[in-house]
């Protein structure tokens, strides 16, 4: 079978055993044409909350399939690869965060969505890099200790400055990769480019590029610039993306080195597998982590309207 064929089984599968497929965004191109819906993180926990599919096919990591299985327990939610986990969201867990709570008793604990469901638990506020700013103004609270990302934490802080933030120090191993000394390289090879860059990098990153959001922002932001030219500071698989979907445009790289292989583990032959209903793994989750988790993630919809 080639790719092709491939697709097609897909296709004819996923409407015979009523199945949704998700793919995040890091995906591959492949897999994005065989998905029902493409998004960020915050795009897919919303597609799960509503879609009437009976069966879920998550392409992506292990806490997006979580999220989905928290939103509709009902449903049989399947992680199209076991092996793609998010190494943030095991940088911290429950009991660690319980610690970290009573070093700061008079803190609003805020997570962002790239953490384990039973994470989840333990926290006041879900944000995503999308709807972070716009949550964090909402909430009636003054300080905020923000978990895991103290990247994508400094960039929020920097936008809500009327807040205090407290950190822990974690953070994205893909983003991370990017330097300063890349974004100098960038200008001086690209300089009619505009560089757009995730707010998971480095501050001394992301001070320097021409844009900082999401990657739904920085597909939509690239899609409405009249520039011609662009460097794509985040996992690398949005540069095809935007190349095919922009062919008139440019879009370069901001290093080689920001490829997430976790996202990059599931391929379209686990995707059939786990469409046919022999691959894959089922997600199993305990009521109390759900009505616990979900109850975190109804508030970050509720405030991130
Ligand atoms: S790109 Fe970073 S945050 Fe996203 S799944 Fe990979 S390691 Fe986790």
């Amino acid at each position: 079978m080639n790719i092709q064929e491939l697709q097609e089984k897909i296709v004819q599968l996923k409407k015979e055993k009523d199945v949704c497929i998700l793919a995040h965004a890091y995906q591959s191109q492949d897999i994005w044409e065989v998905a029902d819906y493409v998004g960020d993180s915050y795009g897919l926990a919303l597609q799960a909350a509503k879609d009437a599919h009976q069966n879920i096919v998550m392409c992506g990591v292990r806490f997006m399939a979580e999220t989905c299985k928290v939103l509709s327990p009902e449903k049989n939610v399947v992680l199209a690869n076991s092996l793609a986990a998010c190494p943030m969201a095991a940088q911290m867990n429950r009991e660690d965060l319980i610690k970290l709570k009573q070093q700061y008793p008079d803190y609003k604990v805020v997570a962002y969505i790239n953490t384990t469901a039973d994470f989840k638990r333990e926290v006041d506020m879900i944000v995503t890099s999308s709807s972070a700013v716009k949550i964090i103004k909402k909430m009636d609270a003054d300080k905020i200790l923000f978990v895991p990302d103290c990247h994508l934490g400094t960039w929020v802080a920097k936008q809500v400055p009327e807040k205090t933030f407290k950190f822990f120090n974690g953070g994205c191993p893909t983003h991370c990769r990017m330097t300063a000394e890349d974004v100098k390289r960038a200008r001086t090879e690209h300089p009619d480019a505009e560089i757009l860059v995730h707010p998971e990098c480095l501050s001394e990153v992301s001070e320097q590029a021409d844009y900082v959001g999401s990657t739904t922002g920085i597909m939509k932001y690239a899609a409405d610039s009249s520039s011609r030219e662009f460097v794509i500071g985040t996992e690398n698989s949005i540069v095809q993306h935007l190349q095919f979907a922009h062919p008139e445009k440019r879009f370069y790289p901001l290093s080689k080195m920001c490829v997430c292989m976790n996202m990059k583990a599931t391929t379209l032959m686990d995707v059939y597998h786990s469409v046919n209903g022999d691959g894959g793994e089922q997600i199993e989750l305990p009521e109390q982590t759900i009505e616990e988790s979900r109850a975190a993630i109804d508030r970050m919809v509720a405030f991130g309207q």
